[in-house]
């Protein structure tokens, strides 16, 4: 008999197996219908021996030094700030707007402080600000949000931002200075070895069993437990009684060129043209070294494939309301990470909301509590470099390290992930930029 049945091996499912089988020496099933460990964080090294993200580009950034201690026991990183362009009028700009981007785009000069003037001139006025049409036109105006805002939109979520919740552009700064990094958080790193690597070092106890290519369904009658954990989807788990929540769905082709580098950042976005909204090069995210070849990923919006992005429409918040009130009447189901609560989470904020209902499961009152562990002993070889302490890294890379991957080549630097990194020399010299 186990203690729990966790239902999905993504960071909600995982974070909550280590945490149960850790520190509360609880008997843990894991299970995933996926034939891989690490939801949609998952990575691995495709034929030509770079580390790709089978799910899209995934970028680690957090405000919480407790979800970065506590990820941190699993993994060493890798410092990394996300940039980002947009093909806008047959140039790269950087996205989100800022001062180069106006400047570039329409030939200007401006300082920051005519800017901030330019963009009172232009931006229009709306009285409540409800759609995300409505957030950007207010802060940038009309010909801004055409550029770079509307047909990206368009794509992504298959409606225009006029009939689509504030919530989905409001995540989008726009700046006068010339921070052209995507986010500002305090820890922006990736897992230096991948995140598969991570996942497979969080859970990696004695009391966690793993079963993959496992659903849910089909397991249910034959293990026995005493409490679920489901990450899936909720309304799967009540056979979608009040009707299917809605989902926008990714497609995504994989591609690797006989090219050492394609773009000068790791996502170039396409507002404008193609069907796809973006195409994302890992080596930039990874700081892989690979000579000869580079590996791509073109993202295809769709209302066909597996859940990704709740639509944040009022009505689907409110069919959400009915499936919530049943989960309250089930108390040993508990419903965790994006699928489980119908809500576009960042990989940080699932990690904080399974910590803690792992806080609420063992009476721990804060994050810092429910990462404590009391035998455990953390060892910081830099700043803000953590070294793992609960495996053994030469053994597991022993164990896993493929053919493939003895190929690569891993850079600690800062900024030049590549020999002939073009995005540290585009930086300082924006006019490269154009095509
Ligand atoms: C394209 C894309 C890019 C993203 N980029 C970023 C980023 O850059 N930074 C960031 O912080 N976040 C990013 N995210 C969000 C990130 O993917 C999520 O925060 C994270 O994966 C959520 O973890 P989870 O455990 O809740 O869900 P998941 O990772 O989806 O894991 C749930 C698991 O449950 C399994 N499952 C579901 N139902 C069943 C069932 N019935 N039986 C068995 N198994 C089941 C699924 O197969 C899945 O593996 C991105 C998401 C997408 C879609």
């Amino acid at each position: 008999m186990y203690d729990y049945l966790i239902v999905g091996a993504g960071f909600a499912g995982s974070v909550l197996a280590e945490r149960l089988a850790k520190d509360a020496n609880k008997k843990i099933l894991i299970i995933d219908r996926r034939n891989h460990i690490g939801g949609n964080a998952y990575d691995f090294y495709n034929q030509d021996g770079i580390l790709i993200h089978k799910y899209g580009p995934h970028i680690f950034h957090t405000n919480s030094s407790e979800v970065f201690e506590y990820l941190s026991r699993f993994t060493a990183w890798r410092p990394y700030e996300h940039r980002v362009l947009a093909s806008v009028a047959d140039k790269l700009l950087p996205i989100p707007i800022n001062l180069d981007t106006v400047n570039w785009l329409y030939g200007h000069d401006f300082t920051s402080e005519e800017l901030e003037k330019y963009f009172e001139k232009i931006k229009e006025p709306v009285q409540h600000i409800r759609t995300s049409e409505d957030v950007v036109v207010s802060q940038v105006g009309r010909d801004l949000y055409e550029k770079f805002f509307r047909g990206y939109t368009r794509k992504q979520w298959g409606m225009d931002p006029s009939e689509l919740d504030k919530l989905v552009t409001s995540r989008i700064p726009t700046r006068t200075n010339r921070d052209d990094r995507y986010f500002t958080d305090e820890f922006q790193y990736m897992p230096l070895h991948g995140y598969t690597r991570m996942f497979e070092n969080i859970l990696d106890h004695p009391n966690i069993h793993i079963a993959l290519n496992t659903s849910y369904a089909e397991i249910k009658k034959y293990v026995s437990f005493k409490n679920l954990i489901f990450t899936g989807p909720v309304d799967e788990y009540f056979d979608y009684c009040y009707g299917k929540l809605p989902y926008r769905s990714l497609q995504f082709v994989h591609e690797t060129l006989d090219t050492p580098l394609l773009q000068p950042v790791a996502v170039v976005n396409y507002p404008n043209d193609h069907d796809y909204t973006r195409i994302t090069e890992y080596k930039h995210l990874t700081g892989q070294h690979h000579n000869s070849k580079t590996s791509i990923t073109y993202e295809y919006p769709s209302w066909e494939g597996d859940p990704y992005y709740p639509v944040p429409k009022p009505e689907n918040a409110v069919l959400y309301q009915k499936y919530k009130l049943m989960t309250e009447t089930l108390p040993n189901v508990h419903f965790v990470g994006r699928l489980g609560t119908y809500r576009y989470y960042n990989m940080d904020q699932v990690v904080a909301q399974a910590l803690t209902l792992y806080g609420k499961l063992s009476n721990r009152k804060s994050l810092k509590e429910a990462i404590d562990t009391r035998t455990e002993k953390k060892h910081v070889t830099s700043p803000g470099i953590y070294v793992p302490s609960t495996i053994s890294v030469g053994r597991r890379a022993g164990n896993l390290k493929s053919g493939l991957e003895s190929s690569v080549r891993w850079c600690g630097c800062k900024t030049a992930t590549q020999t002939n990194c073009t995005r540290t020399v585009t930086r300082r010299a924006p006019t490269i930029w154009r095509r």
